[in-house]
Order: structure tokens, then C-alpha cells, then sequence
């Protein structure tokens, strides 16, 4: 199996690799160096219903193949995702400019546990019955909805489109799916893979291309039952725009601003370290990093001081450098709207305490596209910077008397996805975690995972829950059996 990356990234359509029909590709570009490396597939309708063809074919044969079967085939593609752990990472960081441990570690290592864990889950999947005395049974099949469309964003690629792709088909649906443009390599090997693991042909279809010319002709298509989205809250009211009125199911995981509520009880040394981690993770572009801190008055001078020496600390640098903390931001389009973003707070009277500025590095990233760990302080809740999300390194601090104002703060946002607490006093901690609006919680912690709770936000961070049942009852539709005894 070959796993380099080609200078033309194909579809993969009907078991197949091909270019797209109209012959059109868009650059694909490494942001640490700024070379374009590869073209990837400028795919439009008529190639979305190519590939919904292939999958309307092959789902009488997958929907019926016995569950065993789907777990043994989606298990090679997890052990072939381990085998060739090096390449893929290579691959992941290349496209994003992510660093080349943080690939390994957490990006690819964690698609091949999407594959894992749904494949064992829809081995002990089960569905409910309800029994009314002697007068009847009731039981519930639940059975794949059919052809469904998953479209994945660019800040964790291979690691979200997975996390779609394999609950869709261990359920037993057929799929169309579409990473991002600005990062499709890895999905592409990932096609490779789909064939050596024996998967059939039409069951996973992979269609390379933009937002508007390729993800909304899949999202519009009527052979299209049901979507699985993740990426921005612009780009899924869009979505729902159009789908909503067709009936569709959808699954949206938006845009995030998430909240880092610090006590002045917390344990000072795990919170400094895992609040730069999330801050700055992934160069801030994850959509769970806390990018409002919120810290206890009596603390907020300490935190000020320590945690912006340590964010000018953070070592911006070649991907490839093990050394490096911090890699490059995904896109020339992305980085400048994250420099956009610092100047503006610095308009609303913010006060950049650390960064702010592109970094330029030498040798072989000298055309590379770098921002500094940014902290910025002085603004209120209601600004601009501190209600929009920036998907960036830049973090905002702000400070706090008690509870209630936390909680408001906490709450001063039209997103809901996660929020993280830090306190020893668990009744607080408890308090606290019922009362902000979010859909994670994390308490003297954060990113720990468990794919079996179910994942997803409040407000504009989206609706619908991915995880565990959540996905596989998503990915099916409920019929209820009523036999009268
Ligand atoms: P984006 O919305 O621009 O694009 C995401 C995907 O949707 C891409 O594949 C894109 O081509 C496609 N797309 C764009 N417009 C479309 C349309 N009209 N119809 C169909 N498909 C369309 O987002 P992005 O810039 O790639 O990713 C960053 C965003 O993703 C941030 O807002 C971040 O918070 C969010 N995100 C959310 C989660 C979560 O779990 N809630 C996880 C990661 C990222």
C-alpha cells in the first residue's frame, strides 16, 4: 500500500479513484513552508451524484450485511490506520501545519479509535422494548437511514472526519463524504486504505472539494437522508437552511467560545498547565479551547503574571521540530483573519500582554504562516472580541468577584459547546457545571475523552449530539412494532 502523498488527490467513488469530471483542481498548500504540494479535486454536482449513485447501489448489500462482518471490515481500517501511523501524521501535518507529535498523538491515533469504538459498538448495539401487560409488545428496530452525508472541517482533519464516517457505516448506512479543501490528504489516503480493508465499493464515498460548489450539492441532494456536519455556525445555519425544509437529519457541531472559569481554590500548578493547553492546542484552533479565561480576583494578578510569561515561552516553530509547541495557522485566508481579530480588540481597548504579532521563522518555513501565543486583557464581556469566536492563539483574561458574576460572564456568549471549571470544592464545582450553558463540562480538566458521552453544544455551538448511542440512534432511524398479544 502506498501511502505518500500524490501530486493529485483523487476521489474515491464507487470503490475507485478518479479524478473529478470536470477536470478541475484547487492548490493544495503547507502552510509552514507555503509551497502548494499537491491540487485537490475541484468536485461539483455532477460528481456528488456520481458518488450517491454508487452509494444508493451498494446499500441493500451493506445495510444488510450481518453486523460482524461491518465490525471485522471497520476493524482493519483502525489497525491500518495504526500501521501507518508515521505517514498519515506526516501527511495531517503537511496539509495543517499542526505539529508532527501532536499528528501522531492525538489526531491520527484517535481516528483509528473512532473506527475501534464504533466498530465494537455496533456489536453490542441494542434497541428498546415496551411491554403493556398482557395487551401487547412493543419493540423497536432500529435500522440505517439510508445514504448520509458527513462534511468535516480543517482544525482536526482525519481525527473529525472519522469520527462521522465510522459510526455512518457501522450502522450500516452508505455514505458521501467531504473533508475540508483546505485539508484533504489525509482523507484521500484514508480511500486507500477503505480498499485494502475490503471495504465495498459505493459503501464510502470520498468527494473532494469546496464548501459551495461540492459540500452544498451533497447537502441539497434528495438522495441525501441524512447530515452529519462539523465546522463553523455560518456555514451550518446555511445547512439548515436547506435541509430543514427537506425533512433531512442533522447533526450540526458548530463554532465555540468557550469559557475557563479558574477559583482562586483550584490546584495552581495542574490548572496553569492544562490552561495553556487550552488556550494554545493545536494553535487555539480547536473548537473546545477555552478562549475566555475568567479568574477569581484575589488570583488574577498571580495568573496574569505567571501565564503570560509562559505563553511568551511557547516555542513557535517548524512542525517538524519536536521541539516546537506551536506550529503554523492552517491557511493564508485563516491567518489573516486571526491578525484581523487582535487588531480589532486592540480598537476595542484591549491590551495585548503577550504576542500579537505573525511570526516570521527561517530556513525552511520562511514563507510560513505563524502567530504568536496572543493575551489580551481590558475588555468587557459584550465586545466584539469577546462574543465572536476567533479560532486562533489568542485568548482573552478577565476577572471576577464570586460566582454569580463568573456564571454570568461564563454565560455572556451566544455559543454553548464546552467550559471548564477549576476548583477543589466539588459542591461548587457541581453548582457551577448545572448552571452554565454548555454542552461539556469539564472540572479540573480538559479534552478528556470518553466516546461514549455524547458530544455536541447549546445555542450556536449547534444541535443534535455526536458520541457513543447518540451517534448510532442518529445514524438510524426508530420504528416501533406493536403486537397485540
Ligand atoms: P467551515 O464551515 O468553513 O467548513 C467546514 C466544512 O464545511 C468544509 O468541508 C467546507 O468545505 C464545508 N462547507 C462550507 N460551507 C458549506 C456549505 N454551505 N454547504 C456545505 N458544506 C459547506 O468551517 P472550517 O473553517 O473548516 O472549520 C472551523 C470551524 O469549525 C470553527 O467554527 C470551529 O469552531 C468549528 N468546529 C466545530 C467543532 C465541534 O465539534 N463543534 C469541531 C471542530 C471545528
Amino acid at each position: 500500500m502506498n501511502l505518500t502523498a500524490p501530486q493529485h488527490i483523487a476521489n474515491y467513488i464507487a470503490g475507485s479513484l478518479q479524478a473529478s469530471l470536470n477536470g478541475k483542481y484547487i492548490d493544495n498548500i503547507n502552510p509552514a513552508t507555503g509551497e502548494i504540494y499537491s491540487h485537490t479535486p475541484d468536485s461539483d454536482i455532477s460528481d456528488v451524484e456520481e458518488a450517491i449513485g454508487a452509494a444508493r447501489a451498494a446499500f441493500p448489500m451493506w445495510s444488510t450485511t450481518p453486523a460482524e462482518e461491518r465490525f471485522k471490515i471497520l476493524n482493519r481500517i483502525a489497525q491500518l490506520i495504526d500501521d501507518n501511523l508515521d505517514a498519515l501524521a506526516l501527511a495531517e501535518t503537511n496539509d495543517n501545519g499542526k505539529p508532527l507529535w501532536l499528528s501522531k498523538r492525538v489526531d491520527i491515533a484517535r481516528a483509528s479509535s473512532n473506527f475501534r469504538f464504533f466498530a465494537t459498538g455496533i456489536m453490542h448495539f441494542s434497541a428498546e422494548s415496551h411491554s403493556m401487560e398482557d395487551k401487547a409488545i412493543n419493540y423497536t428496530l432500529r435500522q440505517p437511514v439510508g445514504v448520509v452525508g458527513c462534511i468535516s472541517p480543517w482544525n482536526l482533519p482525519l481525527y473529525l472526519f472519522t469520527w462521522k464516517i465510522a459510526p455512518a457505516l457501522a450502522a450500516g448506512n452508505c455514505v458521501v463524504a467531504k473533508p475540508s479543501e483546505v485539508t484533504p490528504m489525509t482523507a484521500y489516503l484514508l480511500s486507500i486504505i477503505c480498499m485494502e480493508a475490503g471495504l465495498p465499493a459505493g459503501v464510502l464515498n470520498i468527494v473532494h472539494g469546496t464548501g459551495p460548489g461540492c459540500g452544498s450539492a451533497i447537502v441539497a441532494h434528495p438522495g441525501i437522508k441524512a447530515i452529519s456536519f462539523t465546522g463553523s455556525t455560518r456555514a451550518g445555519k446555511e445547512i439548515a437552511r436547506i435541509a430543514a425544509p427537506m425533512f433531512k437529519k442533522l447533526s450540526l457541531e458548530l463554532g465555540g467560545k468557550n469559557p475557563n472559569i479558574i477559583f482562586a481554590d483550584c490546584d495552581w500548578d495542574k490548572m496553569m498547565r492544562t490552561t495553556l493547553q487550552s488556550s494554545f492546542s493545536n494553535q487555539g484552533q480547536i473548537c473546545l479551547c477555552g478562549s475566555r479565561i475568567l479568574i477569581e480576583e484575589s488570583i488574577y494578578e498571580k495568573f496574569r503574571h505567571e501565564f503570560v510569561a509562559r505563553a511568551k515561552k511557547l516555542n513557535v516553530g517548524d512542525p517538524l521540530d519536536d521541539n516546537s509547541r506551536q506550529g503554523a495557522i492552517v491557511s493564508k485566508m485563516h491567518f489573516d483573519k486571526v491578525l484581523s481579530c487582535i487588531a480589532l480588540a486592540k480598537e476595542e481597548g484591549g491590551n495585548v500582554l503577550a504576542g500579537g504579532n505573525a511570526v516570521k521563522l527561517t530556513g525552511r518555513c520562511e514563507n510560513g504562516l505563524f502567530i504568536e501565543p496572543t493575551v489580551i486583557e481590558g475588555l468587557g464581556p459584550h465586545c466584539r472580541t469577546n462574543m465572536e469566536e476567533i479560532f486562533g492563539p489568542v485568548v482573552t483574561i478577565q476577572s471576577f468577584k464570586n460566582e454569580d458574576e463568573a456564571l454570568q460572564l461564563a454565560n455572556t456568549s451566544d455559543y454553548g459547546l464546552s467550559a471548564t471549571i477549576w476548583t477543589q470544592d466539588v459542591s461548587r464545582a457541581n453548582r457551577i457545571a448545572g448552571k452554565v450553558n454548555s454542552g461539556i463540562i469539564w472540572v479540573n480538566c480538559w479534552l478528556l475523552r470518553d466516546l461514549r458521552t455524547p458530544f455536541g453544544g447549546f445555542k450556536s455551538s449547534g444541535i443534535g449530539r455526536e458520541g457513543g448511542w447518540d451517534a448510532l440512534k442518529f445514524f438510524t432511524e426508530p420504528k416501533n412494532v406493536c403486537i397485540e398479544l
